[in-house]
């Protein structure tokens, strides 16, 4: 009876092992499944990482409370301006999904690869070249941030906005209008960020 006792204890308490250890492994992005098939010469590896794994979750009172965020998180789109107020943007639409074809036979360049961009532009009176449309649709946009790598004067930008969510399809298609507030709105992080970010562009 006492042996039996006893197994049944070491039971409880292997089961509760295990629970741990799924919960701790699925915490660290890992597949308890695959996890615990691995062969026996990985066993060390294995051990060295759960006495890494935390013990203890962090819970945080969103959204009164945020956590930390990477500078190169890729959130809500906006269109920076220079300090004196001008829009950076030239124009140039290597942010916009281009279908020109260059020769016959020869390769589409496409640069947003979602085609979300539309862009119209002119020739102002004094020679510059400006966007009268600018606009993205957020619902088709993947957050690849090719856009904001092809871009040569850092105006559009993907910024740490990851607060945008809607009641409707229509707000979420953005207009040059829209995407400047967004820049004017942000410009002091995404400018931090970018900052921060420059050694490695
Ligand atoms: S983030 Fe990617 S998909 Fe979205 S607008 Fe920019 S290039 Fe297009
Ligand atoms: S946002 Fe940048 S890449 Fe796009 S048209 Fe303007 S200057 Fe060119």
């Amino acid at each position: 009876m006492a042996s039996m006792l006893a197994r049944r204890s070491l039971d409880t308490l292997r089961a509760r092992h295990l629970g741990k250890l799924c919960r701790d492994l699925i915490f660290l992005g890992c597949s308890p499944v695959l996890f615990l098939m691995a062969p026996r010469k990985m066993m060390k590896k294995r051990s060295s990482l759960l006495r890494k794994s935390p013990r203890t979750g962090v819970l945080i009172n969103y959204p009164f409370e945020k956590g930390p965020l990477s500078p190169r998180f890729r959130g809500e789109h906006a269109l920076r301006r220079y300090p004196t107020g001008e829009e950076r943007c030239i124009a140039c639409k290597l942010c916009e999904a281009d279908h020109r074809l260059m020769m016959p036979m020869e390769l589409i360049l496409v640069v947003c690869p979602a085609q979300a961009i539309t862009i119209e532009a002119e020739e102002r009176e004094d020679g510059s070249r400006r966007t009268t449309r600018y606009d993205i649709d957020m619902t088709k946009c993947i957050y690849c941030g090719f856009c904001q790598e092809a871009c040569p004067v850092d105006a559009i930008v993907e910024g740490p906005n990851f607060e945008f969510a809607t009641e409707t399809h229509e707000e979420l298609l953005y207009d040059k209008e829209k995407l400047l507030e967004n820049g004017d709105r942000w410009e002091t992080e995404i400018a931090e960020n970018l900052k921060s970010e420059s050694l490695y562009r």
